[in-house]
This record gives C-alpha cells, sequence and structure tokens, in this order.
C-alpha cells in the first residue's frame, strides 16, 4: 500500500521512514514494517495494527543507520499478522523488500523456491521477491540480481530492495504501482506517493512503468526494461500538503 526509502551518509534513516509512513497513512492499512541495513546486517521490526504499535518498537533498532526502506500494507495475500506485515527477507536476512500490489505467479515461484531449499516464513505472495534476489546472489549484487528476478515476475506491483553487504543503495522497480524517488542533498528518497517526503524535498523523479532505478546518497540511475539508462525529468513539485 504504502512505501517508503531512504538512502544518505549521514542522517538517520529511522526518524525519515517512520514520519513518511505517517504521512501516507491517510490510504488505509493493516500492518506496517521498516528495515535498515548496515555492514553486518539487516534490523526489521514490524507490527499489526496502527503505526505507533510500530513506533514502540523502534527504540530496539540501531541508530546512525542511514539506508532503509518502510511500508504500511493492505494485505492482498495473507492475513494482516506481524509476520505477514513487510519488509520481508530472505533465509540468510542479507536483504530486505517493501512492496506495493500483487504478483500473481507467487505460488509457482514459492514452489520453485521451497523445492531448491527456501524456507518461507508467511503467506503472502511478497516473500518470493527476497528469495528470488538471494537465489540470483543479490547480496552481493542487488541491481543485478533485480534485473534477473523481474523478468520471472507476473502482476502490477512497485517493490525495493536493500542489501546488508550493499548498505549504500536501494534498488527499486516500477511495474504499474507508482513509485517516485526524491532528490535531496546527500541523501535521496523513494515513496509511493510524494506526501511521504515533500517536507525534506521538492525535486522529484517519477519513475515510469517498466522502469528500474538504482538510488545512492548521490546518484539516481533509471534503466528501462531493455536495461538501457533513461533520463527522467526532475520535476519541482509546489504544491502544500
Ligand atoms: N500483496 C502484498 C501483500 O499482501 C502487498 C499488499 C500491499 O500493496 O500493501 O502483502
Amino acid at each position: 500500500c504504502g512505501i517508503v526509502g531512504f538512502v544518505g551518509e549521514q542522517n538517520d534513516a529511522l526518524p525519515f521512514i517512520f514520519s513518511g509512513l505517517k504521512r501516507l497513512e491517510y490510504r488505509g492499512y493493516d500492518s506496517a514494517g521498516i528495515a535498515l541495513a548496515a555492514q553486518g546486517g539487516i534490523g526489521i521490526q514490524k507490527a499489526r495494527g496502527k503505526l505507533a504499535a510500530l513506533g514502540e518498537l523502534l527504540g530496539a533498532m540501531p541508530s546512525g543507520v542511514p539506508c532503509g526502506i518502510g511500508h504500511t500494507r493492505w494485505a492482498t495475500h495473507g492475513r494482516p499478522t506481524d509476520i505477514n506485515a513487510h519488509p520481508h527477507t530472505d533465509c540468510h536476512g542479507e536483504i530486505a523488500t517493501v512492496h506495493n500490489g500483487i504478483i500473481e505467479n507467487f505460488q509457482e515461484l514459492r514452489a520453485e523456491l521451497i523445492a531448491l531449499g527456501h524456507h518461507f516464513l508467511s503467506d503472502t505472495d511478497t516473500e518470493v521477491i527476497p528469495h528470488l534476489l538471494e537465489e540470483y546472489g543479490g547480496a552481493h549484487d542487488l541491481e543485478g540480481a533485480v534485473r534477473t528476478a523481474e523478468k520471472r515476475l507476473i502482476g502490477a506491483y512497485a517493490f525495493l530492495a536493500i542489501s546488508s553487504r550493499q548498505p549504500d543503495r536501494i534498488i527499486a522497480v516500477r511495474r504499474t504501482s507508482p513509485l517516485i524517488i526524491g532528490l535531496g542533498d546527500g541523501e535521496n528518497y523513494l515513496a509511493s506517493d510524494f506526501s511521504a517526503f515533500l517536507s525534506a524535498t521538492r525535486q522529484a523523479q517519477v519513475l515510469e512503468n517498466g522502469d528500474m532505478a538504482v538510488v545512492t546518497p548521490h546518484t539516481v540511475r533509471i534503466m528501462n526494461l531493455a536495461g538501457e539508462t533513461v533520463e527522467r525529468p526532475i520535476m519541482t513539485v509546489d504544491w502544500d500538503i
């Protein structure tokens, strides 16, 4: 339902992501979660219910981590529970993803991944994404794995992925569901809706259907379905929220 991402050099990702999720609350949700990526591991907290329930868990998350993703979920596959809340991870807890929309062929992908030895924790369609990324070497080469994995996903969706071995980037994919990049100073943002980051920047790039983006604190690289680098106009958002 709602997606927020932050990748920077200095500032903590956590407060930005939590306040971004609050700005997306109006869209409705049944659960929420946040993952932070740093060398050495992914930290995750998630909770069913209101964001206040997630807020109570944030004290257990590390401070000073400048890369993370957050999600407010509106369940389509799997009941609204703590475990089904996003982000979801791979078997080794090195990759985390948040996802909007639906992966229509998740059952066959899940069966294939289970046959390869993957262990699933949730009932969501989403969880096939981090496991596919793991299968394609995503811990070390997140961009390459996303490029390979997204060719296997059928549906209308958007997702973000982070890796604890490459905590300087967020990889984003847009297939129908909206995704926007906010351009900051030494940090960049991602969200499913402008309102999540307008307090930090008015400069934005709207991903087009089929785009994939590699976002670091100082760079944004956007590619089309064929893997060619494409230019998306930088727009200045001049309305108030
Ligand atoms: N299909 C996913 C799920 O049920 C994502 C739903 C959403 O867009 O929030 O977990």
